[in-house]
């Protein structure tokens, strides 16, 4: 019997590769799915892809690409993490008015012609019930396609940093039945509107949540230390986490994190005085990042990327272990076991380049069905 044929991905706005990290994933358990092409504006991001992955990878806008070349792709699953300021109270929550927006709704426009058979989207909860969310779901529900969306923590997944997204999966033939075991319907809703749970619906079981003291750099470099006169000055804003207590969650890591103390990511404690008060902290480092989102311990940085850019790149990317669990509601992929994340094992040995979630099998599915 042949081989069954792989599912061609277009990685749009890729990044440094987070959805290509839950491919490769996903293949390794025995999927069949290749990156057909990976596309970027930014050339610092698309060095770190092409550091990290084979692939094809371009650094382009992706309102430039013609019908013509999309289509010459053959991609049968866009993937999008389009830029998410538009729809965040930081980046003025401009929609539809922002200009980076126009790049979405040109994809959108392109995929209400070429009709690509699967699609999926990432992006902050304010993306949902957004104009520009109305005006993708107008096209997609005029070209026929089934459309699944839900929010998603890696929190849920047992993954001790939140990261709380909008997910969106579209299918164009016999998606429903077979997408049911790992994206149940309806699925969960921010505003409570369309799609929002009926009362009583069990929320998917949630995973025992991992320490945090696994994903840690075992010799955290001495540049990540915070500046006394920061933690007095915004004593109260930062958020402080304690790398000892096994139920500490980071919170969200932005593109932000390194410039901005305030909601831009967790700080780690690293000593308190005689009254138990935090003396002093350290950033994340861009590894650990990393390793929260779920990048495998193979994914690397180059050498001469800055601190700032790493933790710039990092901010921007996405939670694997959560795109993992959205793929996984594909039917060419969902042979795979699906997204649990895996269990981290020990830590890097000190001077380890890589970054590491310590990969071990994964032991089960992230959602009933
Ligand atoms: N998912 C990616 C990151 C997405 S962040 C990852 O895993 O790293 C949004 C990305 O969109 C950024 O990398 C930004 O450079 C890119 N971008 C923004 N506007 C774009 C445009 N018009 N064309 C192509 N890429 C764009």
């Amino acid at each position: 019997m042949p081989a069954p044929a792989s599912l061609r991905v277009l990685e749009l706005y890729c990044g440094i590769g987070g959805c290509a990290a839950a491919l490769a994933a996903l293949a390794a358990e025995g999927a069949a799915a290749e990156v057909a092409a990976a596309i970027d504006v930014n050339h610092l991001a698309v060095a770190v892809y092409r550091h990290n992955f084979p692939h094809p990878a371009a650094v382009r806008t992706l309102e430039s690409l013609t019908a013509g070349e999309l289509a010459a792709f053959g991609g049968d699953l866009w993937w999008l993490s389009p830029p998410c300021q538009p729809f965040t109270r930081r980046g003025l929550g401009r929609d539809l008015d922002d200009p980076r927006t126009a790049s979405l709704l040109a994809l959108a426009g392109r995929i209400g012609e070429l009709r690509p058979p699967y699609v999926a989207l990432e992006n902050v909860p304010g993306f949902a019930g957004s104009a520009t969310h109305a005006r993708l779901r107008a096209t997609l529900d005029g070209a026929g396609y089934e459309v699944r969306e839900r929010l998603l923590c890696p929190t849920e997944l047992g993954v001790p940093n939140r990261r709380r997204r909008f997910y969106l999966l579209a299918a164009r033939r016999g998606f429903v039945d077979r997408i049911t075991p790992s994206l149940p319907q309806p699925l969960s809703h921010p505003q409570g509107g369309r799609g929002a749970p009926p009362p009583g619906t069990a929320e998917p079981a949630r995973m025992p949540l991992r320490p945090l003291a696994a994903y840690l750099d075992p010799a955290p470099a001495a540049e990540l230390a915070v500046e006394p006169t920061l933690l007095d000055r915004y004593a109260g804003a930062v958020d402080l986490v304690d790398p000892a207590d096994p139920a500490a969650i980071a919170s969200c890591f932005t593109a932000a994190y390194g410039r901005s103390p305030v909601r831009s990511g967790s700080y780690l404690i690293v000593d308190r005085g005689p009254d138990g008060l935090p003396t002093a902290a350290r950033r994340f480092s861009p590894r650990e990042i990393l390793r929260l989102l779920g990048f495998p311990a193979d994914f690397t940085l180059p050498a001469d990327l800055s601190l700032a850019n790493a933790w710039r790149l990092a901010g921007n990317s996405l939670s694997v272990a959560a795109v993992r669990a959205v793929l996984a509601g594909i039917p060419e992929l969902a042979g795979a076991p699906t997204a649990h994340p895996k269990v981290p094992g020990p830590a890097p040995r000190p001077g380890a380049t890589a970054c590491s979630s310590g990969d071990r099998r994964p032991e089960g599915r992230v959602m009933p069905g």
